[in-house]
């Protein structure tokens, strides 16, 4: 039963588990800027970049540009109207725009900056980049710390977010994938991803958030998909002061129940550093190791995994916890010394690689947590007949019928569950595959956006 809470292991490294790691950096994604005193910053991957190369990690995986993402690309998830507006308004024109701005919710949290559609590219150029190299083989874990943007939408702006350089790495990641996984540790809710796949059972979606008065708003426990994506969308609503080990014992029985459950065949990693204790915008009391402990857990599966960046507003601890991150992906612990870097006065007074937890109170009750885990594991269960996993004919247990009882679309929409459906599933993934001749010898599964 989940009611013991278990303190945080130490973070160890088995040296057998080192695994062949890309690392995704751009020097020009620290010149731009939202606008002053606008909290997102992107000159913190330029920090997060600094500390990682003094650590030395560079010598353990792969550093690459990626080329930056087209409007073609962008596309494939966003209008095209959309994202020709991206492309084409600037400070100096704005004005001529006003009526797109609102239209595409660009203006006051989502500001035009100078070089936005560029920003944009490298973002979302990252991402699918990382999603690419892991559909070849090329390497195990792909890292982007300037992508993580999980708040755009189809056809908008929202929370910092203009392009949603995560579902074009899941839209990537499903040419070869027959199913994605997506777990987001941001504090606040992956609306954006979860909106994009919420009626497919080919991504399942898992954001650990602040719920209730907190942006975006969404992410509620019955949230949980629709139609043939019932059930593969799961949220875990956290109150403020959520610290290391009561979010340890809540992160790692789901991930353990959807990796049993859903078994996916490559992940994608939001990592979002708002949730760290001490942010500019968020009211978790996460450290540094309790961060990253989701990060090693995630990693101990062994699956292909595209890691991202996302939020984070109190830059120094970002850069820190995404360096010590980076190195947890190489099996490298690093610090606890800061090394001399280009931004080496930003870690002063003490110079110390950690982020602290603070003494504020959580308000997350075991009752609380127990409560929520229990009712997530249990909408879970429900995904045991996972798409094109052959599984035996299993009578659905009686206590698994109609006892969501905040879920009220429960009893119209019947279609997630039958075995019959789940068949079909089976069926058709297959043709998602084909052979090397139809493709120009790439072996690339075709996603049609529309199915997905
Ligand atoms: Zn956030």
């Amino acid at each position: 039963m989940p009611n013991e809470v278990e303190p945080l292991d130490p973070i160890r490294i088995k040296p057998n588990e080192k695994r062949r790691v890309a690392y995704f950096y751009d020097s020009d994604v620290g010149n731009y800027a939202y606008g002053t005193g606008h909290p997102m910053k992107p000159h913190r991957i330029r920090m997060a970049h600094s500390l990682i190369m003094n650590y030395g990690l560079y010598k353990h995986m792969e550093i690459y540009r990626a080329k930056p993402a087209t409007k073609q690309e962008m596309c494939q998830f966003h209008t095209d109207e959309y994202v020709d507006f991206l492309s084409r308004v600037t400070p100096e024109n704005a004005d001529l725009f006003a009526k797109e701005q609102v239209k595409f919710n660009v203006g006051d949290d989502c500001p035009v900056f100078d070089g936005l559609f560029e920003f944009c590219g490298i973002s979302g150029g990252g991402s699918m980049e990382g999603a690419a190299r892991l559909n070849r083989e090329k390497c195990d874990i792909a890292i982007n710390w300037a992508g993580g943007l999980h708040h755009a939408k189809k056809s908008e702006a929202s929370g910092f977010c203009y392009l949603n350089d995560i579902v074009l790495g899941i839209i990537e990641l499903l040419r070869y994938h027959p199913r994605v996984l997506y777990v987001d540790i941001d504090v606040h809710h992956g609306d954006g991803v979860e909106e994009a796949f919420y009626s497919t059972d080919r991504v399942m979606t898992c954001s650990f958030h602040k719920y209730g008065e907190f942006f975006p708003g969404t992410g509620e426990l019955r949230d949980i998909g629709v139609g043939k994506g019932k059930h593969y969308a799961v949220n875990f609503p956290f109150r403020d002061g959520i610290d290391d080990d009561n979010y340890k014992s809540i992160f790692e029985p789901v991930i353990t129940a959807i990796m049993e459950w859903y078994q996916p065949t490559a992940v994608v990693l939001q990592c979002g550093g708002d949730s760290l204790s001490g942010d500019r915008l968020g009211c978790f009391n996460l450290s540094m190791h309790g961060h990253a402990n989701c990060v090693k857990f995630v990693k101990s599966f062994g699956l292909p995994t595209l890691v991202v960046g996302g939020g984070g507003y109190t830059m120094r601890n970002v850069s820190r916890t995404w360096t010590y991150e980076t190195g947890i992906l190489n099996n490298k612990i690093v610090g606890p010394e800061i090394p001399y870097n280009d931004y080496y006065e930003y870690y002063g007074p003490d110079y110390r690689l950690e982020v602290r937890p603070s003494n504020m109170q959580n308000a997350n009750s075991r009752e609380y947590l127990n409560k929520i885990l229990t009712q997530v594991l249990q909408n879970l269960s429900r995904t045991k007949f996972a798409p094109s996993v052959q599984m035996q004919d299993v009578p659905r247990d009686a206590e698994d019928v109609g006892d969501v009882e905040e879920d009220t679309a429960e009893a119209k929409d019947t279609r997630g569950g039958s075995q019959q459906r789940r068949d079909e599933n089976v069926e058709a993934t297959g043709e998602f595959y084909d052979d090397e001749d139809a493709t120009g010898g790439k072996n690339v599964m075709e996603v049609d956006y529309s199915q997905v």
